[in-house]
């Protein structure tokens, strides 16, 4: 029996004629350039399987190169589902990062020379960060922003793995006055002493490239090490990884390189398609292979994702095609809210037989949050594929808790330390330091009072008092309402977010995500507790991993996946395309709206029977527009007479037990000038009304703001 034949008893899987031709090209350079669901991972894994089986090449000769360990592990478990009933011997797949560590170790050791590395190593008290903060202080006597160490980091990431030389960085124009330099300075710091150098994550991969080029002994071993080299999602390598798998590869290049450029996503990290657009300059010596047929999805997917994807300019021209049966149309669904968005995907996830078999898929890891939460309550279990935590430790969740933690204790000077400049008190570092020498159990206020000079800030200081004593009484949903107005904390945020040059956006959604958590939880505590349980779910969601749980994802992360169901979520403009984009968008620069069109196909293609976009037009109260993607596949999908059609289908209304009796549930009810009774404030006038927020004026509080649709929602008004 011949292989094929063999693999199909073995594995169902019936290689088709282009992917047996693949397989059997071992060699010489090959590139499989084909699209999504065609089988180029599985030709891989075939491939590899051939080499161990037909061509008797020993599994430590082979290297299978992924992007990331997660997919390493994951190609790793395909190629044992296929296999490990016939292959016990172990094949090497590995990230470029991996094997270039295990080289530059070598390399260090062989010249005599000690080595550090300064990113993500607990042991090391250097650290990469800590060195470019203080590099841009140095330069421009000022703490980085958030965002301005992001760039920081990126630029030096992209620099390296993209290998900008040093006349090429001089003569590119950068967003960040003194970026270069601020560069420069980063390199030399790292190779100051020349017994012990510095390394980040990039310089494993430059120094893998030195070594390889300059260092004979360590060329020749290495390539006579791997015989065979094959790169999965090579579309996402960038150039200098794809040198490095050249001089690897040399001089007798077998290297099989598979990848979709319509899936390039890490044009951020100095992916470069181009090299594979260049193949056969680079291997003059290459047979490309394209593939056409899906494999994976049903035709109303492959044929709207052909379609869709011709928005992008820069690219191939491929067309994929399928045989699969079909099974409906792409679903959209614009409901209203984002919260109902949430309940919409939790009712589908309730009634999924298969959970493992579903995905939600997301362009933000910030997006998971709100949809753990959800997930919590309902007791849903499921397994997370990056799990990124930053959010609970951020200083906007600190200050909030910190200032809830006052409410209860306000004689803690270590905690209003911490927030005496947000709180509008008008409190001075003085006072703090004063309030530190004297070890006291009064209030911090009461202390207060007894040395300060100025008469307006006994008012201020009662007043402030007051409220944050207050705060405990309260539902965490009104507590936090309470601290961002009357406290003032989203004017000192706004402030912070001017002063600092931070994504005021960005901040502000951190805030609009509390207030999310906070509903409908009776205390302060319980609040707090749920973010710990939000984290700790999180936290502990590989557990899962493998079992039959639903997955949450970030469209980066689902590369090279497939499930049943998918559910791409959070589509709207702002989030996907992402702000940037559309900025980029409208000054001609459409680089970064394809990429985002990229990855939009990316989530699109990982689904093999039923596809739901999810989008909404109302997010913390104000209006959202759906992302142009989803009007895209609208277009696509629907001639204009369905279009209203699609959407209203499933949508889910909101299932709240009203707080008051008789509660007004419609808009249409409420008018300006109106008299209204609201459940904790009392008979107030009603002064302003828009879409989505009303003002009222309290006779027990003044005025005050809401969300409309909370209050309608959660029935706070009624009629007088
Ligand atoms: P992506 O671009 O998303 O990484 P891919 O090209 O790597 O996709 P695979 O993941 O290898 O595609 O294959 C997609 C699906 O098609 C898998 O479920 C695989 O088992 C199946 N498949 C691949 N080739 C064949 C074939 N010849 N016959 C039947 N099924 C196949
Ligand atoms: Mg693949």
């Amino acid at each position: 029996m011949n292989f094929f034949d063999k693999m199909h008893e073995l594995t169902g899987v019936s290689l088709n004629e282009v992917q047996q031709k693949a397989v059997r090209y071992s060699k010489g350079p090959l590139l499989l350039l084909a699209s999504p669901g065609s089988g180029k991972t599985t030709t891989l894994n075939m491939k590899i399987g051939y080499l161990l089986l037909v061509k008797k090449v020993p599994a430590y000769k082979i290297l299978a190169i992924t992007f990331s360990k997660a997919s390493a592990v994951d190609m790793a478990n395909r190629f044992d589902q296929f296999f490990s009933s016939i292959i016990k011997e172990r094949v090497h797949f590995s990230t470029i990062h991996s094997i270039a560590f295990q080289i530059v170790r070598e390399y260090f050791s062989i010249h005599h020379q000690n080595f550090e590395i300064i990113e993500g190593n607990r042991n090391s008290c250097i650290d990469k960060k800590v060195i470019l903060r203080n590099i841009f202080i140095q330069n421009r006597n000022t703490i980085p922003s958030e965002d301005e160490m992001d760039e920081l980091l990126s630029y030096s990431s992209f620099v390296k793995n993209k290998m900008i030389s040093d006349e090429e960085l001089v003569q590119k124009k950068t967003m960040m006055p003194g970026l270069v330099e601020m560069y420069k300075q980063y390199e030399a710091y790292k190779v100051q002493t020349p017994e012990l150098v510095l390394l980040d994550f990039d310089d494993m991969l430059t120094y893998c490239y030195k070594a390889l080029s300059e260092d004979e002994y360590i060329r020749n071993k290495y390539q006579q090490r791997f015989e065979y080299i094959l790169t999965d999602e090579s579309q996402d390598n960038s150039v200098i990884q794809h040198e490095i798998i050249y001089l690897l590869a040399a001089p007798q290049f077998n290297v099989c390189v598979v990848a979709d450029d319509d899936q390039s996503i890490f044009k951020w990290r100095g992916a470069d398609v181009r090299k594979l657009l260049d193949f056969k300059k680079i291997y003059p010596n290459a047979k490309t292979v394209t593939m056409a047929q899906n494999y994976r999805s049903t035709p109303e997917i492959v044929d709207t994702a052909n379609e869709f994807i011709k928005r992008n300019r820069n690219r191939y021209p491929k067309k994929m095609f399928t045989e699969n049966e079909s099974s409906g149309e792409i679903e959209i669904h614009n409901v209203k809210r984002y919260d109902l968005q949430l309940n919409y995907v939790v009712e589908e996830i309730q009634k999924a037989d298969n959970p493992c078999e579903v995905a939600i898929l997301y362009r933000n890891n910030n997006s998971a949050i709100l949809l753990v939460n959800k997930l919590f309550k309902e007791g849903i279990p499921f397994y997370m594929k990056d799990v990124e935590l930053k959010f609970f430790h951020h200083w906007i969740v600190e200050d909030i808790l910190n200032i809830m933690r006052l409410s209860y204790n306000d004689s803690r000077v270590d905690i209003l330390e911490k927030v005496y400049t947000k709180i509008n008190a008008y409190i001075k570092k003085k006072q703090i330091i004063h309030l530190q020498k004297h070890v006291s159990k009064a209030s911090t206020f009461d202390r207060l009072q007894e040395i300060i000079h100025a008469p307006y800030q006994e008012q201020v200081l009662k007043r402030v008092k007051q409220t944050i004593r207050k705060l405990q009484m309260q539902e965490p949903y009104e507590a936090i309402q309470t601290i961002r107005q009357d406290l003032g904390y989203d004017k000192s945020l706004q402030n912070t977010a001017e002063h600092l040059r931070m994504n005021e956006e960005n901040l502000f959604d951190i805030l609009n995500t509390l207030e999310q958590i906070a509903k409908e939880l009776p205390s302060l505590e319980t609040f707090a507790y749920r973010l710990k349980d939000i984290e700790q779910l999180m936290r502990t969601s590989k557990k899962y991993k493998g079992q039959d749980v639903i997955t949450l994802s970030t469209l980066h992360s689902a590369k090279g996946l497939e499930y049943d169901r998918v559910y791409m979520i959070d589509l709207i403009e702002g989030i996907l395309p992402n702000n940037e984009d559309i900025k980029e968008d409208e000054v001609g620069n459409i680089e970064e709206m394809e990429e985002a069109t990229r990855l939009f196909y990316v989530g699109m293609t990982r689904a093999r029977h039923h596809l739901e976009l999810l989008t909404y037009s109302v997010r913390n109260g104000a209006h959202v527009k759906e992302s142009r993607f989803v009007q895209n596949v609208r277009k696509i999908i629907a001639p204009e007479e369905n279009q209203k059609q699609i959407g209203k289908k499933n949508t889910t209304q909101p299932k709240y037990r009203p707080i008051l009796e008789n509660a007004i549930t419609d808009e249409s009810e409420l008018h300006l000038g109106m008299q209204i009774i609201h459940h904790l404030y009392g008979v107030g006038q009603i002064k302003s009304l828009a879409p989505d927020s009303i003002e009222i004026d309290f006779e027990s509080v003044g005025m005050k703001r809401f969300m409309l649709d909370f209050c309608l929602n959660h029935g706070y008004l009624k009629k007088i």
